[in-house]
């Protein structure tokens, strides 16, 4: 495949002092899934089989999403009314909302209703750009339903052309069970199965509400243990220092950081620790918004994620995310890029996604933009127009019955 007559070609490999490393005047070619030539169109090689002309548009790498959680049933629609009418937790939870109630609808639906929903919402984060992303199960909270939704994950992505990069969350600990036996089991039984049967990481929830810091260590080091990437929902409503253990255990990325402090920000850069923040959270609940602009300043890699999610952030757009970085967070364009790009690719762990070049994945957008910038500044409309993983076009409408 060659994509030609692209106007303003992302490819994120820095140069000089572009951080996004455009390049004018593009061509990209794709051979076996992969890009073969990414560089001036003089240059482009012959005989492609397939060509787009991509008419001057902005083409940049598949969007990737570091953090969702795809993978529910029922609606918390009605919470979302009564926390906008000024309700209190207590009264959303009263009124039978929160993540309970996500975890008994996910629980009675059937496997074939939650391989059904999950194929549409990676359908519409294509529609919104992105390529490869983190799915997290979560919503059984005892061992054998986070194993079902392990494996119906696996199945999703035998049929799904997004690449999934699945992992294994401790959400809340089960209100039913003992809270210690519970972690003890997680441990040695729930985290060694998943890291057979297809997990590539393991991700606590560490909150007031949800784990300790020392329950969060006994999971994340049974996870080091069997080769998992560790990952922690950290810092969100309150400050726990679970930052500073995920920096201890080498965890490939803390997640949130809303009530991150100061102290910790060191420890995280020089642990090459990705930051994923998440503004959709912080928007929905109110939360003061993440300082990324601190994190950048002291030398933290900083990545963007929806946090898809029923509940406090229920959204399959990336290129929103951006925007309110931008806005609200104090990053720059080229950093709200380099966020779903390079930073989210590493925050998978996937080297060979997040750039276009020689050896890269073939993933790519092509936008409804000239420019970079206005892929942010024109918030809130589809602003994708085509979308190529692989090195195979993927159809945005409808998925067929
Ligand atoms: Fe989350």
């Amino acid at each position: 495949m060659l994509i030609t007559n692209i106007g303003e070609l992302l490819t994120m490999v820095p140069r000089g002092d572009d951080p996004l490393g455009r390049i004018a005047g593009a061509a990209v070619a794709i051979d076996a899934g992969q890009v073969v030539y990414a560089g001036p169109a003089s240059g482009a090689p012959q005989g492609a089989h397939e060509i787009i002309d991509a008419e001057g548009a902005l083409v940049s790498p598949g969007l990737i999403d570091p953090h969702t959680h795809p993978i529910f049933a029922g609606s918390r629609a009605p919470e979302f009314d009564l926390r906008a009418r000024g309700k209190s937790y207590a009264e959303i939870q009263s009124a039978g909302g929160g993540i309970l109630s996500t975890v008994h609808a996910t629980c009675a639906a059937s496997d074939a209703e939650l391989i059904a929903s999950t194929l549409a919402r990676l359908d519409r984060l294509m529609r919104h750009g992105v390529t490869a992303c983190e799915t997290k199960t979560g919503y059984a909270l005892d061992g054998p339903g986070e194993l079902r939704l392990l494996r119906l994950l696996c199945e999703v992505q035998q049929r799904h052309a997004v690449d999934l990069s699945i992992t294994l969350l401790a959400h809340v600990p089960p209100p039913e069970e003992n809270r210690s036996r519970f972690v003890a089991s997680f441990a040695h039984n729930t985290i060694p199965t998943a890291a057979r049967a297809g997990a590539e990481a393991l991700d606590v929830y560490c909150d007031q509400g949800a784990f300790t810091r020392e329950e969060t260590r006994t999971l994340l080091e049974a996870g080091r243990a069997v080769g998992l990437r560790l990952r922690v929902h950290a810092e969100q409503f309150t400050h726990t220092g679970v930052a500073d253990l995920a920096a201890e255990l080498g965890a490939t990325s803390v997640e949130h950081l809303e009530q991150l402090s100061e102290s910790s920000i060191a420890g995280l850069a020089a642990a090459g620790t990705v930051c994923t923040l998440l503004p959709g959270a912080a928007l929905t609940l109110r939360l003061p918004w993440p300082d990324a602009r601190r994190l950048i300043d002291g030398g933290c890699t900083v990545a963007l994620g929806t946090d898809l999610n029923p509940g406090s952030s229920y959204t399959e757009s990336l290129p929103l995310m951006m925007s309110l970085a931008c806005m609200q967070m104090g990053m720059s364009c080229a950093e709200a890029w380099r966020g779903v790009t390079v930073a989210a690719a590493h925050a998978i762990g996937r080297r060979d996604a997040g750039w276009v070049g020689r050896g890269a994945r073939g993933d790519l957008v092509l936008w409804d933009a000239t420019d970079h910038r206005e892929v942010i500044q024109h918030y809130g409309v589809p602003l994708v127009r085509r979308v190529v993983i692989s090195g195979s076009e993927q159809r945005l409408g409808a998925r067929p019955e």
